[in-house]
C-alpha cells in the first residue's frame, strides 16, 4: 500500500491506491471506506502475518483502523503500529481487569502518551463484572481516573462495560461530560437510547450477526444509523459463519450487511454514514 500525504496551507492530501481524499478547508471529498473502530492488532494473536491480515482488509474496503490498548505493554505496541501503518490511529488507556497494579506514576505516563498525533482517544476503561477482577472498589477509581484525564486533554473515551450496566451509566453521568463510544454495547435498547441522547456512539460487530444476538438487534433498530459505529474488537468476536476463529477487519463486511438489513438500507449507506460517524467519535 502506498500513502503519499501532501500537507499545504489550507489543504491535505492523502493519495493512495484505491481513493484520493481530499480535506479542503474541512470538507471532504473521497471515496467511503469501512472504519473499524475497536482493534487489538498488538494481540499475539497477530504476531506472524499482520501485513497480510491488513492487506486482506484492504482488499475487503476497510480504510481505516483505531487498535485499542488494554494495560501499559500494550500502549507502547500500539504506538509502534500507528508510527508503521498510516491507516491505524490508537487509544491509549487500562482495561478495568488490567487495572489491579494501576498506579499514579502509571497514569502520568499515559498522560504524556496520549499527546502522541496518533492517538485518537482514551480506552479502553471501564468496569467488568463479568471477570469481577480486581476489586469493584479498584475499578471504580482508575475508571474514574481515567474519565478525568480524558477531560484534561479533550479525548474522546472507549469504554468497556460488562454485566455493569447501572453502574457504568452512574459512573459517566456524575463523573464525566466529554464523548466517546461504548464499544460492543451489549445492554438493553432503552439504555442505548440514553446513551445516544447524551451524544455517546454505540459499537457494533461481529455478535450482531449471532442467532442469539436478540438485544443487540434490537438496539441497531431502536437507535439511529448516526450513532453506530463499526468494530470488530478482533481477535475476538468473529462473526458467523466464522464464530470462534481469529476476527480480522477482513470480516466487518459481513457485520455491515447484517446492520444494512435491519435499517432496510443499502450497505453503502451503512459504511457511508459509520465511517463519518467514526471521524466524529474520534476528532478526526
Ligand atoms: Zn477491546
Amino acid at each position: 500500500m502506498v500513502f503519499l500525504n501532501c500537507f499545504t496551507r489550507n489543504a491535505k492530501f492523502i493519495i493512495d491506491r484505491d481513493r484520493v481524499v481530499v480535506n479542503f478547508k474541512r470538507r471532504f471529498f473521497y471515496k467511503k471506506m469501512i472504519f473499524d473502530t475497536h482493534t487489538h492488532y498488538d494481540d499475539d494473536a497477530f504476531a506472524n502475518d499482520l501485513d497480510e491480515v491488513l492487506q486482506k482488509a484492504r482488499e475487503n474496503g476497510v480504510g481505516r483502523i483505531t487498535n485499542i490498548a488494554s494495560d501499559l505493554p500494550s500502549i507502547d505496541k500500539c504506538l509502534e503500529l500507528a508510527e508503521k501503518y498510516e491507516q491505524i490511529y490508537c487509544a491509549h488507556g487500562v482495561h478495568p481487569t488490567e487495572c489491579g497494579e494501576m498506579t499514579d506514576e502509571d497514569l502520568s505516563a499515559i498522560r504524556e502518551k496520549l499527546a502522541h498525533r496518533k492517538v485518537v482517544a482514551v480506552g479502553e476503561i471501564g468496569l467488568d463484572y463479568y471477570w469481577d477482577t480486581p476489586d469493584r472498589d479498584i475499578q471504580r477509581h482508575w475508571f474514574k481516573k481515567q474519565l478525568q484525564l480524558a477531560m484534561e486533554v479533550q479525548k474522546p473515551i472507549v469504554v468497556h462495560s460488562r454485566e455493569a450496566a447501572e453502574e457504568t451509566f452512574r459512573i459517566l453521568e456524575e463523573n464525566y461530560d466529554g464523548d466517546g463510544v461504548i464499544h460492543c454495547y451489549s445492554y438493553s435498547a432503552e439504555m442505548a437510547k440514553e446513551y445516544v441522547k447524551r451524544g455517546y456512539f454505540l459499537g457494533v460487530g461481529g455478535v450482531v450477526t449471532y442467532k442469539n444476538a436478540r438485544k443487540l438487534v434490537e438496539t441497531v433498530e431502536a437507535v439511529p444509523l448516526t450513532s453506530i459505529v463499526l468494530e470488530t474488537d478482533c481477535p475476538y468476536l468473529s462473526p458467523d459463519p466464522y464464530r470462534g476463529k481469529r476476527n480480522s477487519s477482513a470480516n466487518l463486511p459481513l457485520v455491515v450487511k447484517k446492520i444494512a438489513a435491519l435499517k432496510d438500507v443499502s450497505e453503502e449507506t451503512v459504511i457511508r454514514q459509520t465511517e463519518e460517524n467514526a471521524e466524529r467519535l474520534y476528532h478526526l
